[in-house]
């Protein structure tokens, strides 16, 4: 979607708000898969409720956007325009065993910053790509280790109320890659607790979560991680695999050989291939273990 509307536009700059005209977001999400949009660059979090209202008043469509790295997005012109955080600066600030984190910081570069300062606990969360807002909203976890755990607050701007809140771990429920946060809810920034412990022992940590990483999953192709969550006490990617799936497609969207639950993106699939990819399996995987498995990717399809 192209904003056009001239008082949208004409309040933009004194919001410090940057507008990129015409992004494909195929370039911003981990599948290389969507459309395009106007983006809307948020350098103060002073500027959301401003924004927001204008593009309310305007009848202006918006979504959140932090990496791009569990996303698929439709095809084509969009219908709504796509938000996203800058980097505060600094992104991470330390003070004895909290650290305060800006939801635009990459996860990646914040557990190994906090290794540096002998701050550990989420070594099993390296390699989980996006940013630390994302991983807030999907409650980003692997290897036995879930960031909610280590929540001790979170600023959010609450588009329900209209106002930048802080609420404390304990008013926010994190489940398998579910939270209780309202779907338009933002995330700013979190407070995380972690526990001490040298470097060298977080160091080894994070090169055994890298290892299992690189010896199961497709991390030179194009994904959103896993395409559903896990059923209750089982294995999406078992039963894929079983139902012997491996490397099936359409188009372009193609079941991974390495990673059962990892869908790829292959060459130049559509989202409409991967969206046809997923109900195909959902099916099958319905149809021979009467389990239906829900998306763990979000689908931006209106
Ligand atoms: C190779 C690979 C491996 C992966 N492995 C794992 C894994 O082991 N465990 C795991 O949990 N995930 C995994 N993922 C999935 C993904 O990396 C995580 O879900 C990640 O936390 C998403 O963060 P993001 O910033 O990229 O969010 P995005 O993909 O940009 O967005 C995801 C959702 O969060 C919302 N969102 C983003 N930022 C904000 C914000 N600031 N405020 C409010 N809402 C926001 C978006 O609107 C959207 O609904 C993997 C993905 C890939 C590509």
């Amino acid at each position: 979607m192209r904003i056009s509307n001239d008082k949208i536009l004409a309040a933009l700059p004194a919001l410090e708000v940057e507008r990129r005209r015409d992004v494909s977001l195929s370039g911003l999400t981990s599948l290389g898969i969507g459309g395009t949009t106007d983006l809307l660059l948020i350098r103060r979090h002073e500027s959301i409720a401003g924004l927001l209202k204008l593009l309310d008043e305007h009848g202006v469509p918006h979504k959140f956007l932090g990496g791009g790295s569990n996303l698929l997005v439709m095809d084509g012109a969009l219908p709504f325009v796509v938000l996203q955080l800058v980097k505060g600066d600094p992104e991470i600030v330390l003070e004895g065993n909290m650290a305060t984190v800006d939801a635009a910081a990459d996860l990646g570069h914040t557990v190994t910053y906090c290794a540096k300062h002998n701050l550990g606990g989420m070594e099993g969360l390296i390699g989980v790509p996006g940013t630390v807002g994302g991983a807030l909203r999907m409650n980003a976890g692997a290897y036995g280790t879930q960031i909610g755990s280590f929540v001790r607050e979170v600023k959010v701007y609450r588009a329900a109320e209209r106002k930048i809140e802080i609420l404390s771990g304990g008013q926010i429920s994190f489940e398998y890659r579910h939270t209780s946060f309202a779907p338009d809810d933002m995330m700013l920034s979190v407070k995380l607790e972690l526990p001490s412990k040298p470097y060298s022992e977080i160091l080894q940590g994070i090169r055994i979560c890298n290892e299992k990483r690189r010896s199961s999953q497709p991390l030179g192709q194009k994904s959103a991680g896993c395409i559903f969550k896990n059923p209750p006490g089982g294995s999406a990617g078992r039963m894929i695999d079983e139902l012997g799936l491996k490397g099936f497609s359409h188009g372009d969207a193609r079941v991974s050989e390495r990673h059962a639950n990892f869908f790829v993106n292959a060459g130049k699939a559509s989202a409409a291939d991967m969206l046809a990819l997923i109900a195909e399996v959902r099916e099958r995987v319905q149809k021979a273990y009467g389990v239906t498995l829900e998306n763990e990717v979000v689908v931006w399809n209106a």
